[in-house]
């Protein structure tokens, strides 16, 4: 789960680490009156959205007036925020964070996440912040510095400050730098946090080290124990088929071809996109319907399939194990005649009861393509999506 920056700083401050005063709006009327109660003459107006590159997108505004700050305000709310990581669409800006603004020295990269074939939390540092840190993986990994740290040692002042001096800290912010990277460990760990990313961290003027950007992105698994961290959740950036998803408990996630896919299990759900693109197509989305799919499942995840106006074909692709096929073909048909179905279903059944699925599926009288096994059914999806263009 993902929060917006604003939100991510409220836990970094938390944790001890230094970043400018500010405040999240929602309104222009509020953007000016927070920029005039934090003082100053210098400002960022920031849009919150749950996706990095803003200031590249415009979405990011430096300004030196409260007039200013109404126009930065009006101009970035309600706009759509096109960055790298939004797709072309781009996402609504319906928060501001109003900071005071920083006079930047130098910008710097920290970033943690977990590295699982080390089983340890990989500390990510470089003197190249405030750039996309992928450009930086991709042309200078050299200036990238990396340091697994140790679970039951945590993160030691003097590795910490070992890094702080490679990636170019001066000596007098040494000592701040450390209680950063110490405060963003504990932060990252105590609050399950699968990612954290400070881009950039910033020298000011007065060698002072502050986090100019914060990003988190949790562990939903452990959600449940951090009600303080459910309670940044933020709806309007999430996908609406996923939101709707949860509540069936599917597991879907929206992609952006045309074949829908249903499937139980998530290793076959994986096989069948890949199995999809094989074959030249390109699935719609991802969507396992667990191992105990009961009609009512089924059928939610076919309205869910069909709410995509891109789909064009769906391919089912069951193994019956503990399900039964026969209950399987009974909740694709109740389905199918509940949604109006009116893009062509291939089938694919295998497992407990086949026979009698696939004889529910023949005697339904819809029009369903039956496919005699997984590579069949892909190949005849393909060309039903193709020639529903
Ligand atoms: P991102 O583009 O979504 O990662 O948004 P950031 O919060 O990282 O902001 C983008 C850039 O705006 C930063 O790298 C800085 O160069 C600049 N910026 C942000 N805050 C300030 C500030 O207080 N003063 C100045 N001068 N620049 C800022
Ligand atoms: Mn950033």
């Amino acid at each position: 789960m993902k929060i917006h920056e604003y939100q991510g700083k409220e836990i970094l401050r938390q944790f001890g680490v230094p970043t400018p005063r500010g405040s999240a709006c929602f309104s222009v009327i509020d953007a000016v009156a927070a920029a005039q109660s934090l003082g100053g003459n210098a400002w960022v107006v920031k849009a919150q959205i749950h996706a990095g590159g803003r200031g590249k997108g415009g979405g990011v505004k430096v300004v030196r007036s409260l007039e200013e700050v109404r126009r930065a305000a009006q101009q970035i709310l309600g706009m759509h925020l096109v960055t790298h990581q939004t797709g072309k669409d781009g996402q609504v800006v319906r928060r501001l964070l109003i900071e005071e603004g920083a006079v930047i020295a130098k910008e710097f990269y920290l970033g943690m996440v977990i590295d699982r074939s080390r089983q340890r939390v990989a500390l990510l540092a470089s003197s190249e912040g405030g750039m996309e840190i992928e450009e930086v993986a991709a042309h200078h990994p050299e200036k990238i510095h990396k340091l697994w740290i140790d679970p039951v040692e945590g993160l030691v002042a003097t590795d910490a400050a070992r890094v702080a001096k490679k990636i170019g800290i001066p000596d007098e912010a040494i000592n701040e730098a450390v209680l950063i990277l110490q405060g963003l460990y504990r932060a990252f760990v105590e609050k399950d946090a699968m990612l954290a990313e400070i881009n950039p961290l910033v020298l000011t003027a007065d060698n002072r080290v502050l986090a100019l950007d914060a990003k988190f992105n949790f562990d939903s698994n452990a959600l449940y124990r951090h009600p303080e961290v459910v309670a940044y959740r933020d709806l309007d950036e999430e996908d609406a088929a996923e939101i709707e998803a949860s509540k069936f408990d599917l597991s879907y996630i929206s992609l952006d071809g045309d074949i829908g896919c249903l499937v139980n299990g998530a290793g076959l759900a994986m096989a069948t996109m890949d199995i999809i693109k094989l074959y030249g197509g390109s699935p719609a989305n991802f969507l396992d319907v667990g191992g105990g799919a009961s009609k009512e499942k089924v059928t939610e995840a076919f309205k869910l399939m069909l709410k995509n106006p891109n789909l064009k074909a769906i391919l089912v692709n069951i193994f019956g194990g503990i399900m039964k096929c026969d209950v399987i073909a009974e909740g694709v048909v109740a389905a199918a005649r509940e949604v109006h179905l009116a893009v062509p279903l291939v089938v694919r059944l295998e497992g407990t009861n086949v026979e009698l699925g696939k004889k529910i599926l023949a005697e339904s009288g819809l029009p369903i393509i039956s496919g005699s096994d997984m590579a069949d059914a892909a190949q005849k999806v393909v060309v039903a999506a193709k020639e529903n263009q």
